[in-house]
């Protein structure tokens, strides 16, 4: 399927929920390699051990099978490829383009500020950097060295960033990166290097979080003799207060929408939109996206997250399903509060409730005005509503109903019209009774619908009853 040198990839860290930034920026490079018919890579960036999870892990897998994002390669997992990232850095120090340094973590701190009291930028001194003619220091005995990169001291490292533009960094500007700790372990920039490189990236879209760290990459790449990839930094997505988008706005756990009762087409849609445009458009489909995407219309600033706009997205999509979509997006959750389906005429239910519903959750808990055992109105709406006039409205209505050969929600329409000029009243003087004698709320959708799906026998009963 795959036919194009085009490979994108996503590399979460697994420190945390699949939060919507993440799952934007990988539906960003998931498009762009579907658009080219390239490969989309999933990486897990799981070396950090102490902040990894395998719930987050999890988190990320179900996130993305959620989104239907799928991975043409992968799911790798960096910690895996340890052995790897070892290999390279011994390479690296074979040809001279690291090396050991022995200073301590005070050490370095000290050059630092010793650095800015001279007005210079706080960096490394590269006391441990060999350099033709120099004499390095006695190596500390039972000292372990941290591994260092050569970072270019002349010259600057520069691209042409996706949505940025040039952007140039001067060498001089950068410190001697560490690329492996006091026990020998890669640390975080280099693992993304030497992932990149040996998983053919061509194109690293990612939030722009990370800018800082692509000078850093690319002299690395370079150093290598590895072709660089092309570089997108995407940036934030803000909270409709104009802050970084965060908990304090509500769910961000890509899993936390599926809760609430969004459908992925929905998500995908307005994730997109968030950042990336097409004209106009505000609705479009999976395809239309892949075949619409392009860099070049990816945003250059921060998106806001707008939560009307996502309701009103999804409430498209919801009204869009059929019949049998809606139901197995639904059912599940009517019977996790418990209520009963059979019985019933499920598919008229929810096309009751379905054009105005935001949420799969609004929409069950709806529906559950017929799913939920009955209960009788609150005394004090019987007393106000269900007087002795009402009840005597109500039986004559009930006894012209017993006569209807066709329950319909049409005949039962019309039967409440009859009901009303025969009386000389207004709706709402048959219409509450009705609707508290027969489902106990006060308001229900159209009256006459209603009564069609709770059926002739019960109708007549619970009318019955009141009376
Ligand atoms: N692992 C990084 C993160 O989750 C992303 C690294 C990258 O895209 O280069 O923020």
């Amino acid at each position: 399927m795959t036919s194009s040198s085009v490979r994108t990839r996503f590399a979460p860290s697994p420190t945390g929920y699949l939060h919507l930034g993440g799952a934007r920026t990988a539906l960003f490079s998931w498009a762009f390699a579907r658009h080219h018919q390239g490969t989309f890579v999933l990486r897990i960036e799981d070396t950090d051990l102490e902040r990894s999870t395998p719930e987050a892990v999890q988190a990320i897998l179900d996130g993305m099978q959620w989104l239907s994002l799928e991975a043409d390669e992968g799911p790798f997992y960096q910690m895996q490829r340890a052995g790897r990232h070892k290999e390279v850095i011994a390479k690296m120090l074979a040809e001279g383009t690291a090396y050991y340094c022995y200073s301590t973590p005070e050490e370095v701190e000290q050059m630092r500020e010793s650095a800015k009291a001279k007005g210079l930028k706080p960096k490394y001194d590269g006391t441990w950097r060999p350099e033709p003619g120099k004499t390095l220091p006695p190596v500390p005995e039972g000292r372990k060295p941290v591994v260092r990169f050569k970072n270019p001291t002349e010259g600057a490292v520069s691209w042409d960033d996706m949505l940025k533009g040039t952007i140039t960094i001067e060498n001089a500007e950068l410190d001697d990166l560490i690329i492996a700790r006091p026990d020998g372990t890669p640390t975080y920039n280099f693992c993304v290097v030497v992932d990149d490189w040996d998983m053919q990236i061509s194109h690293v879209i990612r939030g722009d979080d990370h800018i800082n760290n692509t000078p850093r990459q690319i002299n690395i790449l370079k150093a290598l003799g590895a072709p660089l990839p092309e570089y997108g930094h995407v940036p934030m997505i803000l909270g409709p207060d104009g802050q970084k988008l965060s908990k304090r706005h509500g769910a961000v756990s890509i899993m936390d929408y599926e809760k609430q009762g969004y459908l992925p087409e929905a998500m995908i849609n307005y994730l997109a939109r968030l950042g990336w445009s097409h004209g106009d458009d505000e609705i479009f489909s999976r395809e239309q996206l892949v075949e619409w995407f392009d860099t070049r219309n990816l945003s250059k600033s921060a998106a806001q997250w707008d939560p009307k706009k996502l309701n009103w997205v999804n409430a498209h999509y919801i009204k869009a399903l059929s019949d049998s979509e809606l139901l197995d997006h639904v059912l599940p959750r009517i019977h996790a509060r418990g209520g009963h389906t059979q019985d019933l005429d499920m598919p008229a239910v929810l096309n009751l409730f379905k054009d105005r519903a935001e949420t799969l959750e609004q929409l069950a808990e709806n529906a559950m005005l017929f799913c939920a055992p009955f209960q009788p109105a609150a005394e004090e709406l019987q007393t106000q509503f269900l007087t002795e006039d009402a009840k005597r409205i109500l039986a004559g209505f009930a006894q012209n109903a017993s006569k209807l050969e066709a329950w319909t929600s049409e005949a039962l329409d019309e039967l409440i019209k009859q009901t009303l000029s025969e009386h000389g009243i207004k709706m709402p003087m048959l219409g509450i009774p009705l609707r508290l004698a027969v489902t106990g709320q006060k308001q229900t959708p159209s009256i006459g619908a209603v009564l069609a799906i709770i059926g002739k026998t019960t109708v007549l009963e619970r009318l019955q009853n009141a009376i």
